[in-house]
């Protein structure tokens, strides 16, 4: 029948499609987190900008140093 195999071959095309789709989706997202580790921050007590690799995080904010994050304001 000339029908199942159109059938057949849609469903196919919808996996290959679905499939393609989720890899896609994968690359980009490793690819966000790749860039927000790059970025750089700048440490609100010194005004140095560090990459938020190196960073240390403490309530939203990035700091340069433990020092820093010691010695801020407000
Ligand atoms: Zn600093």
């Amino acid at each position: 029948m000339v029908l199942k195999i159109i059938i057949v071959a849609i469903l196919a095309f919808l996996a290959y499609i679905l499939l393609f789709k989720k890899s896609r989706e994968k690359e980009i997202s490793s690819k966000k987190n790749e860039k927000i580790t790059d970025e750089m921050v700048e440490c609100p007590t010194c005004k140095t900008y560090v990459s938020q690799k190196e960073a240390i995080i403490s309530n939203g904010k990035f700091y340069c140093s433990k020092e820093c994050l010691e010695n801020k304001e407000g």
